[in-house]
């Protein structure tokens, strides 16, 4: 059927949905929470899951979607089925969507799709995920991390070039540690391309960008991102009665099982009753969590139902924390 989306999906509601934060000085709106299609997304999965999770989610405001080359399985998988929803779905609405994609990691054979961050691999990857995607641009365009063996100024290079050539309307960096941040930062601009934004992993679990990154992007003016900030389900209810088949503990290895040790569970637990005390889920302690700092523009979760993704929005509704709430979580919050 054809989709028409919920008209109302701008209104400010009492759940909280469709809250726009600022991408670091820029002028740029992202929604507080974001949907990253890394997992989910594959040829592995329904056609029909998907869609109804990308439609779901743009009827409760959420205008940014995230994707990579290489996310699937297999690689690109990812980006062709949101092409093909995109496609039927999505098309009229493309200026109310921020769609992002990144290059980094290992893509085709032959050593220019190795991954890295050399120019030639960034932008011939930029033009394949536009032709699997069916866009003429994307929002924003990632260096998807750090290549120690090239040239910062070449990947920047190729980053300023991305956007002045119009296949990208922002530049963007992923896990660069904070003082890669800052040289990435000065050689874009004065390429005369600011640099838009940082996708750093953060969660409760894993709170590195806290010593090493937020005060750079707060100087140099930069939004964040944070990926995976319920640490891939481990700060959600998933795992509190053991590993349940159809989860990614159970059949990806991204996700490795070994990781939910005694500690890290009794952890989450406490971190469980601390939700249900605030009378939330933990997921969206979790989320409201990661949010209480203003530097991070918004949180890019992954969605395996709409379930999951309604769950998760509802950390809309109750995002603030008193000091004595925050000292307890720091107890439990640990990497
Ligand atoms: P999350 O930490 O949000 O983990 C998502 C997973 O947690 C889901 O697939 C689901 O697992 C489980 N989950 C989510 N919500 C709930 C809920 N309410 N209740 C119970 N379980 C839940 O993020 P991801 O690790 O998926 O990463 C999000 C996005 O970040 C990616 O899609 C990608 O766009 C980006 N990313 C970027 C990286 C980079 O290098 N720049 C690296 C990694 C991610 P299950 O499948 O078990 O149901």
């Amino acid at each position: 059927m054809t989709y028409l989306a919920d008209p109302t999906r701008y209104d400010a509601r009492s759940d909280g949905t469709a809250t726009f934060r600022r991408t670091g000085r820029s002028g740029l709106l992202l929604p507080a929470i974001s949907l990253g299609l890394w997992h989910n997304f594959g040829d592995g999965r329904p056609l029909e899951t998907q869609r109804a999770i990308l439609r779901r989610a743009f009827d409760r405001g959420v205008t940014h979607i995230d994707l990579a080359n290489n996310y699937g399985p297999p690689y690109g998988s990812a980006e062709s089925n949101f092409g093909t929803i995109y496609a039927q779905d999505l098309r009229p609405y493309r200026d109310e969507l921020i769609l992002s994609t990144k290059a980094g990691y290992d893509m085709w054979p032959g050593p220019y799709g190795q991954g890295g961050g050399s120019r030639k691999y960034l932008l011939a990857s930029l033009d394949q995920s536009l032709a699997r995607m069916g866009v003429d641009y994307v929002d924003i365009f990632y260096s998807h991390r750090f290549d120690p063996d090239t040239p910062l100024e070449e990947t920047m290079g190729a980053l300023d070039t991305a956007v002045r050539s119009g296949r990208a309307l922002y530049a963007g960096i992923s896990s660069y540690s904070g003082e890669r941040t800052r040289e990435a930062a000065a050689i874009l601009r004065d390429l005369g391309t600011p640099l838009l934004i940082h996708q750093p992993s953060y969660s409760m679990l894993n709170r590195w960008i806290e010593e090493d990154l937020l005060d750079v992007l707060g100087d140099e003016g930069i939004g964040c991102i944070a990926f995976s900030p319920l640490a891939q389900g481990m700060l959600t209810g998933r795992y509190l009665d053991g590993v349940p088949a159809d989860s990614r503990a159970a059949q990806d290895t991204s996700l490795s099982p070994d990781l939910l040790t005694e500690q890290t569970l009794h952890h989450v637990r406490a971190l469980n009753d601390m939700a249900a005390a605030r009378g939330q889920s933990l997921a969206q302690l979790a989320l409201a969590w990661a949010l209480r700092d203003e530097r991070v523009t918004s949180v890019l979760i992954g969605a395996s139902s709409v379930e999951q993704l309604d769950d998760n929005l509802g950390a809309l509704d109750h995002l603030g924390f008193d000091d004595d709430e925050l000292k307890r979580i720091d107890e439990h919050a640990v990497d």
